[in-house]
C-alpha cells in the first residue's frame, strides 16, 4: 500500500518509508492512499478472536507488500505481552450501555503504550531488514515520555533521547523514565521549560547533521502513521464485544492531538458500525469551538490537571480535514496557509460532512473533578482526569441511549494523584503492584544546560 500527504505536494511513499518519515516534505502527514475496508460477515467472523489475533487482521491490509504475515504476528506478539491484563483491553461497566474501555494496561499505564509497544517493535523489525539504525528524540513535560522509552527499550536499532525539563516534571514522572536502564536509553533533564526542550528537538529535526555518519532521526510522536494504525484496533474490539456488527456502537473520547479519535473515524470508514464519535476537550479546546462554532483559532496554552490534552492546535486533525475535503490536497494546502494567521474557517460542507459523526464537548478543571467524585461517589470507580472529561462528554452529548456508549479510559488514576485527591479527600490511588517498588529503583539521567551544541554533542556520543 503506498502513502500520500494531506497536502498533495510530497512524493508518495512505501508504508515503510512512511513510517520513518515524520512529516512529509510539503509540511503535511502521511494518510494511506486508499482505506481497507472489511464486509458485515467478515467482522462478524472476528467475534471472540483475542485481542492480537484481531490486531493481525485490521493491520495486515496496512502493511501487505511490507511486511510477511507470519512476521507481523511477531511484531504484534512482542507488542502486547508486556501488558498486564490477559485481555489487552478489558471494559467496565459504569452506567446503563455505558462502558469505559480501560487503555491503560501496559506498562506505563497510559493508552499511549498501545501505539508506542508497537511501534518499537515494527521499526525495530523494518530497521533490522534494512541494517540501519536511527536515533529516537523526543521532548516531554512529563507524562508521555515514558510510554516513548517503554517502547523503545528493547529495540536493537535505535538509541532514544528523551529530554524533559529539569525539576519540572513529578516524582513518579521522572522515575518512570530514569528508572528504565537500557543502555540505549537516555534521559536529559535540561536546566529549562518544556519549550526549551521541545524547541532543541525541532531544530535537531531540521539539521541533522551533528548525527553520527549514516544516523537519521525518527519521530515517534503522535503524527507517525503506525501509532494511529495500531489504535484503530481497540475500536474494534470494543464493538465486537457490544455487538457489532450487528449493532452499533458509540465512543467518547479524550482528546488532545487527534491521534486516539481519528482511529475511531479509520475503524467507521473500514466498516464498523459507529453511530457517534464525541471529540472531548479540557479547557484547551480549539477542536470543540471549531466542530461546534467554525472557530478553529489558536488560544494560549492553559495548564490543566489533564496534562496530556493540553495542546493548542491538533496536529492529526488535518487528517479528517483531508478527508472532509475530498481528498484534495491543494485545498488542505490553502487552509494551512489561512490558518499561518492563527485561525482558519471550515467550508459549510466540510463542517456539516464532520458533524454527521462528531460531537464535541469542553470541560474545564472544576467540572472534571466533579466528575470524578460523582463517578467514584455512585459507583466506587475511580477515573484519571482525562478519562472523566471523556465520560461528562459521553453522558451529555450521547444521541441515543439505546446504543452502547464506551468511554475510551486514557490513562490509570494513579498517574494523575493530584487530580484525585482534590476530587475525593485523602484518596491516594495505588500505583500497580509492578510499579510498587518504582521509588527503591536506580535512575539514571544526564542534566545539561539548555545549550544546543552541549545536548546535541551527548546525542552523538551516546548514538551506539
Ligand atoms: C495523549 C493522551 C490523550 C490525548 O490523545 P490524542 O491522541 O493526542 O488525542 C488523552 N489522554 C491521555 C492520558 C493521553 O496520554
Amino acid at each position: 500500500m503506498k502513502y500520500i500527504s494531506t497536502r498533495g505536494q510530497a512524493p508518495a511513499l512505501s508504508f515503510e518509508e512512511a513510517i520513518l518519515t515524520g512529516l512529509a516534505s510539503d509540511g503535511g502527514l502521511y494518510v494511506p492512499e486508499s482505506l481497507p475496508s472489511f464486509s458485515k460477515e467478515e467482522i462478524a467472523s472476528w467475534a471472540g478472536l483475542s485481542y492480537q489475533e484481531l490486531a493481525f487482521k485490521i493491520i495486515e491490509p496496512f502493511v501487505a507488500g511490507d511486511i510477511p504475515s507470519e512476521d507481523l504476528k511477531g511484531i504484534i506478539e512482542r507488542a502486547y505481552s508486556s501488558f498486564r491484563h490477559e485481555a489487552i483491553a478489558p471494559m467496565v461497566q459504569t452506567a446503563h450501555n455505558e462502558w469505559v474501555l480501560e487503555l491503560f494496561q501496559g506498562p506505563t499505564l497510559a493508552f499511549k503504550d498501545f501505539a508506542l509497544q508497537f511501534l518499537g517493535q515494527l521499526l525495530d523489525y523494518v530497521l533490522n531488514k534494512r541494517q540501519q539504525k536511527v536515533v529516537v528524540m523526543g521532548a516531554t513535560s512529563g507524562d508521555t515520555g515514558s510510554a516513548a522509552i517503554e517502547g523503545c527499550r528493547r529495540c536493537q536499532h535505535i538509541d532514544i533521547f528523551i529530554l524533559h525539563p529539569h525539576q519540572r516534571v513529578s516524582d513518579v514522572q521522572r522515575r518512570q523514565m530514569t528508572t528504565v536502564l537500557s543502555d540505549n536509553v537516555h534521559n536529559i533533564a535540561l536546566k529549562g521549560n518544556f519549550d526549551d526542550c521541545q524547541n532543541m528537538v525541532k531544530a535537531s529535526f531540521a539539521d541533522q547533521s551533528f548525527l553520527p555518519e549514516g544516523r537519521q532521526l525518527v519521530a515517534v510522536n503522535s503524527i507517525n502513521w503506525a501509532r494511529i494504525m495500531a489504535q484503530i484496533v481497540y475500536y474494534f474490539y470494543a464493538g465486537l464485544a457490544l455487538g457489532a456488527p450487528h449493532k452499533d456502537v458509540a465512543f467518547s473520547v479524550p482528546t488532545g492531538n487527534f491521534g486516539d479519535i481519528f482511529a475511531g473515524y479509520l475503524a467507521s470508514k473500514m466498516g464498523l458500525p459507529v453511530d457517534q464519535l464525541i471529540v472531548a476537550t479540557n479547557s484547551n479546546d480549539i477542536l470543540h469551538r471549531c466542530l461546534s462554532s467554525n472557530d478553529h483559532s489558536k488560544k494560549e496554552l492553559e495548564h490543566t490537571l489533564s496534562p496530556s490534552m493540553d495542546i493548542m492546535v491538533s496536529s492529526n486533525f488535518e487528517r479528517l480535514l483531508f478527508d472532509l475535503y475530498g481528498r484534495d490536497g491543494a485545498a488542505i494546502q490553502q487552509l494551512m496557509d489561512d490558518f499561518k494567521s492563527g485561525s482558519m474557517t471550515l467550508s459549510d460542507e466540510a463542517l456539516s460532512k464532520a458533524s454527521e459523526l462528531f460531537s464535541s464537548y469542553r470541560l474545564d478543571d472544576d467540572g472534571m473533578i466533579e466528575t470524578i467524585a460523582k463517578v467514584y461517589d455512585s459507583t466506587e470507580y475511580l477515573l484519571d482526569p482525562h478519562t472523566a472529561i471523556g465520560l461528562a462528554a459521553a453522558r451529555c452529548e450521547r444521541r441515543r441511549q439505546d446504543i452502547p456508549m464506551v468511554c475510551l479510559a486514557t490513562a490509570h488514576p494513579a498517574k494523575f494523584p493530584e487530580a484525585v485527591e482534590k476530587a475525593i479527600a485523602g484518596m491516594q490511588p495505588p500505583l500497580p503492584h509492578h510499579m510498587n517498588d518504582l521509588f527503591e529503583r536506580e535512575e539514571r539521567y544526564e542534566v545539561l544546560s539548555n545549550d544546543m551544541g552541549l545536548v546535541q554533542s551527548f546525542v552523538q556520543k551516546h548514538s551506539r
